[in-house]
Protein backbone atom coordinates (compact mmCIF):
# COMPACT_ATOMS: atom_id res chain seq x y z
CA UNK A 1 0.00 0.00 0.00
CA UNK A 2 1.33 3.51 -0.67
CA UNK A 3 0.26 6.00 2.01
CA UNK A 4 0.35 9.77 0.96
CA UNK A 5 0.12 12.34 3.65
CA UNK A 6 -0.19 15.86 3.48
CA UNK A 7 0.13 18.16 6.56
CA UNK A 8 2.04 21.31 7.15
CA UNK A 9 3.89 19.55 10.07
CA UNK A 10 5.41 16.45 8.51
CA UNK A 11 8.08 16.01 11.06
CA UNK A 12 5.32 15.20 13.63
CA UNK A 13 5.13 11.54 11.82
CA UNK A 14 8.74 10.74 12.46
CA UNK A 15 8.01 9.39 16.45
CA UNK A 16 5.20 7.18 15.77
CA UNK A 17 6.12 5.30 12.52
CA UNK A 18 9.90 4.73 13.24
CA UNK A 19 8.67 1.89 15.80
CA UNK A 20 7.22 -1.50 16.48
CA UNK A 21 4.86 -3.26 14.11
CA UNK A 22 4.87 -0.23 11.68
CA UNK A 23 8.36 0.58 11.00
CA UNK A 24 8.63 -3.34 10.57
CA UNK A 25 5.96 -2.68 7.94
CA UNK A 26 7.68 0.22 6.00
CA UNK A 27 11.13 -2.22 6.33
CA UNK A 28 9.89 -5.46 5.04
CA UNK A 29 7.98 -2.93 2.04
CA UNK A 30 4.00 -3.41 3.09
CA UNK A 31 3.63 0.34 3.29
CA UNK A 32 5.25 3.22 1.65
CA UNK A 33 4.52 6.31 3.37
CA UNK A 34 5.33 9.92 2.30
CA UNK A 35 5.23 12.83 4.03
CA UNK A 36 3.90 16.12 1.60
CA UNK A 37 4.12 19.48 3.01
CA UNK A 38 1.58 21.64 0.83
CA UNK A 39 2.77 24.40 1.71
CA UNK A 40 5.15 23.64 -0.65
CA UNK A 41 2.23 24.01 -3.58
CA UNK A 42 1.82 28.00 -2.31
CA UNK A 43 2.41 30.17 -4.77
CA UNK A 44 2.53 32.83 -2.61
CA UNK A 45 5.47 34.91 -2.25
CA UNK A 46 5.51 34.19 1.60
CA UNK A 47 4.17 30.62 1.03
CA UNK A 48 0.97 31.49 2.77
CA UNK A 49 -1.37 28.67 3.67
CA UNK A 50 -4.24 29.93 4.99
CA UNK A 51 -6.63 33.26 4.97
CA UNK A 52 -9.14 34.77 6.87
CA UNK A 53 -13.14 33.43 7.06
CA UNK A 54 -15.15 35.37 4.73
CA UNK A 55 -18.04 36.35 6.93
CA UNK A 56 -15.73 36.77 9.62
CA UNK A 57 -15.04 34.64 12.38
CA UNK A 58 -12.01 33.63 14.75
CA UNK A 59 -9.36 31.43 13.24
CA UNK A 60 -7.81 31.27 10.13
CA UNK A 61 -9.30 28.54 6.83
CA UNK A 62 -6.60 26.73 4.51
CA UNK A 63 -6.79 28.19 1.08
CA UNK A 64 -7.85 25.90 -1.30
CA UNK A 65 -5.23 26.42 -4.17
CA UNK A 66 -2.45 24.84 -2.35
CA UNK A 67 -4.40 21.74 -1.38
CA UNK A 68 -5.92 21.15 -4.45
CA UNK A 69 -2.75 21.38 -6.47
CA UNK A 70 -0.83 18.96 -3.96
CA UNK A 71 -3.52 16.35 -3.95
CA UNK A 72 -3.74 16.30 -8.47
CA UNK A 73 -0.11 15.93 -7.78
CA UNK A 74 -0.02 12.79 -5.69
CA UNK A 75 -3.17 11.85 -7.57
CA UNK A 76 -0.33 10.98 -10.69
CA UNK A 77 1.23 8.23 -8.35
CA UNK A 78 -1.77 7.30 -6.10
CA UNK A 79 -5.03 6.46 -7.24
CA UNK A 80 -6.80 5.71 -4.00
CA UNK A 81 -9.32 7.92 -2.18
CA UNK A 82 -8.34 10.91 -0.45
CA UNK A 83 -9.50 11.01 3.21
CA UNK A 84 -9.49 15.14 4.96
CA UNK A 85 -9.45 14.11 8.70
CA UNK A 86 -12.48 15.97 10.23
CA UNK A 87 -14.19 16.74 13.47
CA UNK A 88 -17.37 16.93 10.71
CA UNK A 89 -16.83 13.69 9.02
CA UNK A 90 -17.96 9.86 9.22
CA UNK A 91 -16.59 8.16 12.10
CA UNK A 92 -14.01 5.76 11.91
CA UNK A 93 -14.52 2.49 12.92
CA UNK A 94 -12.71 -1.04 12.83
CA UNK A 95 -15.04 -1.31 9.63
CA UNK A 96 -14.02 1.26 7.85
CA UNK A 97 -10.21 0.13 8.54
CA UNK A 98 -10.72 -2.98 7.28
CA UNK A 99 -12.35 -1.53 3.89
CA UNK A 100 -9.23 0.67 3.74
CA UNK A 101 -6.87 -1.95 4.52
CA UNK A 102 -8.21 -3.32 0.62
CA UNK A 103 -7.31 -0.32 -1.02
CA UNK A 104 -3.46 0.13 -2.65
CA UNK A 105 -3.01 3.74 -1.65
CA UNK A 106 -4.15 6.33 0.84
CA UNK A 107 -4.51 9.83 0.16
CA UNK A 108 -4.70 11.66 4.08
CA UNK A 109 -5.03 15.28 4.41
CA UNK A 110 -4.53 16.88 7.82
CA UNK A 111 -6.69 20.13 8.56
CA UNK A 112 -5.13 22.58 11.05
CA UNK A 113 -6.94 25.98 12.54
CA UNK A 114 -9.96 26.62 11.95
CA UNK A 115 -10.16 23.76 9.38
CA UNK A 116 -10.11 23.56 5.31
CA UNK A 117 -12.12 26.00 3.03
CA UNK A 118 -15.04 23.81 2.16
CA UNK A 119 -14.00 24.03 -1.74
CA UNK A 120 -11.28 21.46 -1.14
CA UNK A 121 -14.17 18.64 -0.21
CA UNK A 122 -15.97 19.14 -3.14
CA UNK A 123 -12.70 19.23 -5.64
CA UNK A 124 -10.29 17.13 -3.89
CA UNK A 125 -11.72 15.22 -1.01
CA UNK A 126 -13.50 11.27 -1.38
CA UNK A 127 -14.34 11.09 2.61
CA UNK A 128 -14.44 13.03 5.44
CA UNK A 129 -13.42 11.36 8.44
CA UNK A 130 -13.50 11.68 11.88
CA UNK A 131 -11.81 10.25 14.80
CA UNK A 132 -14.29 10.80 17.12
CA UNK A 133 -16.84 13.90 19.24
CA UNK A 134 -13.84 16.50 20.04
CA UNK A 135 -11.76 18.75 18.20
CA UNK A 136 -8.34 18.70 18.08
CA UNK A 137 -5.69 21.25 17.03
CA UNK A 138 -4.55 19.54 13.91
CA UNK A 139 -5.37 16.33 11.47
CA UNK A 140 -2.01 14.59 12.13
CA UNK A 141 -2.81 12.78 15.15
CA UNK A 142 -6.20 11.42 13.09
CA UNK A 143 -3.86 10.65 10.35
CA UNK A 144 -1.75 8.70 12.46
CA UNK A 145 -4.93 6.70 14.66
CA UNK A 146 -6.18 6.00 10.88
CA UNK A 147 -2.79 4.88 9.40
CA UNK A 148 -1.93 2.50 12.55
CA UNK A 149 -5.24 0.95 12.12
CA UNK A 150 -4.99 0.35 8.61
CA UNK A 151 -1.71 -1.07 8.43
CA UNK A 152 -1.48 -3.68 11.42
CA UNK A 153 -4.13 -5.22 8.90
CA UNK A 154 -2.06 -5.52 5.83
CA UNK A 155 -0.98 -9.03 5.06
CA UNK A 156 2.24 -9.44 6.30
CA UNK A 157 2.74 -6.56 9.17
CA UNK A 158 1.86 -8.79 11.77
CA UNK A 159 3.60 -11.81 11.82
CA UNK A 160 1.07 -14.75 13.40
CA UNK A 161 -2.09 -12.02 13.34
CA UNK A 162 -5.48 -14.23 14.42
CA UNK A 163 -7.55 -11.01 14.39
CA UNK A 164 -10.76 -12.19 14.76
CA UNK A 165 -11.61 -11.89 18.24
CA UNK A 166 -10.52 -8.70 18.52
CA UNK A 167 -13.00 -6.30 20.07
CA UNK A 168 -14.77 -4.59 17.51
CA UNK A 169 -14.23 -7.69 15.00
CA UNK A 170 -17.61 -9.35 15.81
CA UNK A 171 -19.34 -6.33 17.45
CA UNK A 172 -18.25 -7.30 20.70
CA UNK A 173 -15.34 -6.12 22.84
CA UNK A 174 -12.65 -8.55 23.53
CA UNK A 175 -12.68 -11.06 26.71
CA UNK A 176 -10.11 -10.05 29.38
CA UNK A 177 -6.69 -11.50 28.48
CA UNK A 178 -4.04 -12.58 31.30
CA UNK A 179 -0.60 -13.94 31.36
CA UNK A 180 1.71 -15.40 33.45
CA UNK A 181 2.47 -15.30 36.95
CA UNK A 182 -1.38 -16.97 37.42
CA UNK A 183 -1.42 -14.77 40.82
CA UNK A 184 -0.47 -11.29 41.59
CA UNK A 185 -0.87 -9.39 44.26
CA UNK A 186 -4.15 -11.81 45.54
CA UNK A 187 -5.59 -11.43 42.03
CA UNK A 188 -5.81 -14.96 40.43
CA UNK A 189 -5.90 -15.62 37.13
CA UNK A 190 -9.35 -17.42 36.40
CA UNK A 191 -8.88 -21.40 36.57
CA UNK A 192 -10.91 -21.75 33.27
CA UNK A 193 -8.05 -20.54 31.75
CA UNK A 194 -5.87 -22.94 32.81
CA UNK A 195 -7.70 -26.22 32.60
CA UNK A 196 -7.26 -26.56 29.08
CA UNK A 197 -10.77 -27.25 28.09
CA UNK A 198 -11.17 -25.26 24.88
CA UNK A 199 -14.90 -25.50 24.57
CA UNK A 200 -15.03 -24.41 27.74
CA UNK A 201 -12.93 -21.29 27.24
CA UNK A 202 -14.59 -20.31 24.49
CA UNK A 203 -18.22 -20.28 26.19
CA UNK A 204 -16.15 -18.11 29.07
CA UNK A 205 -14.87 -16.09 26.65
CA UNK A 206 -18.27 -15.23 24.75
CA UNK A 207 -19.77 -15.06 28.10
CA UNK A 208 -17.27 -12.10 28.94
CA UNK A 209 -17.52 -10.03 25.63
CA UNK A 210 -20.66 -10.13 25.94
CA UNK A 211 -20.91 -8.76 29.86
CA UNK A 212 -18.42 -6.25 28.79
CA UNK A 213 -19.84 -5.12 25.59
CA UNK A 214 -23.13 -4.65 27.81
CA UNK A 215 -21.91 -3.00 30.36
CA UNK A 216 -19.77 -0.14 28.69
CA UNK A 217 -21.22 -0.12 25.39
CA UNK A 218 -24.75 -1.02 25.20
CA UNK A 219 -24.92 0.88 21.27
CA UNK A 220 -23.06 -1.96 20.17
CA UNK A 221 -25.23 -4.88 21.25
CA UNK A 222 -28.03 -3.09 19.31
CA UNK A 223 -27.44 -3.24 15.81
CA UNK A 224 -26.09 -6.83 15.68
CA UNK A 225 -27.81 -10.46 14.74
CA UNK A 226 -26.90 -12.96 17.24
CA UNK A 227 -26.49 -16.82 17.15
CA UNK A 228 -28.94 -18.68 19.77
CA UNK A 229 -25.87 -19.76 22.02
CA UNK A 230 -25.02 -15.87 22.83
CA UNK A 231 -29.11 -14.96 23.41
CA UNK A 232 -29.02 -17.86 25.91
CA UNK A 233 -25.76 -16.49 27.21
CA UNK A 234 -27.11 -12.93 27.45
CA UNK A 235 -30.55 -13.92 29.20
CA UNK A 236 -27.78 -15.90 31.36
CA UNK A 237 -26.27 -12.69 32.09
CA UNK A 238 -29.14 -10.17 32.50
CA UNK A 239 -30.94 -13.23 34.91
CA UNK A 240 -27.19 -12.80 37.41
CA UNK A 241 -27.93 -9.20 37.46
CA UNK A 242 -25.93 -7.47 34.43
CA UNK A 243 -26.96 -4.96 32.98
N1 LIG B 1 -13.39 24.43 13.09
C1 LIG B 1 -13.45 23.00 12.99
C2 LIG B 1 -14.80 22.52 13.50
O1 LIG B 1 -15.35 23.15 14.38
O2 LIG B 1 -15.28 21.46 13.03
C3 LIG B 1 -12.34 22.37 13.80
C4 LIG B 1 -10.98 22.55 13.21
S1 LIG B 1 -9.73 21.70 14.11
C5 LIG B 1 -9.24 22.88 15.31
C6 LIG B 1 -8.37 21.69 13.02
C7 LIG B 1 -8.19 20.40 12.24
O3 LIG B 1 -7.95 19.33 13.14
C8 LIG B 1 -9.34 19.95 11.39
O4 LIG B 1 -9.37 20.60 10.15
C9 LIG B 1 -9.07 18.47 11.26
O5 LIG B 1 -8.18 18.20 10.20
C10 LIG B 1 -8.42 18.13 12.57
N2 LIG B 1 -9.32 17.48 13.55
C11 LIG B 1 -9.70 18.00 14.75
N3 LIG B 1 -10.49 17.16 15.40
C12 LIG B 1 -10.62 16.07 14.63
C13 LIG B 1 -11.33 14.84 14.77
N4 LIG B 1 -12.07 14.58 15.84
N5 LIG B 1 -11.23 13.92 13.78
C14 LIG B 1 -10.50 14.18 12.68
N6 LIG B 1 -9.82 15.33 12.48
C15 LIG B 1 -9.87 16.26 13.43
Amino acid sequence: MRIDVLTLFPEMFSGPFEDSIIKRAVDKGIVDLNFVNFRDYSLDKHKKVDDYPFGGGAGMVLKVEPIYDAVEDLKKENKGPVLLMSPKGKPFTQKMARELAQEAGLIFLCGHYEGVDERVKELAVDEEVSIGDYVLTGGEIPAMVIMDAVIRLLPGAISDFSDVEESFENGLLEYPQYTRPREFKGLVVPEVLLNGDHEKIRLWRLKESLKKTLSVRKDLLQNRNYSEEELRILEEILSEGGK
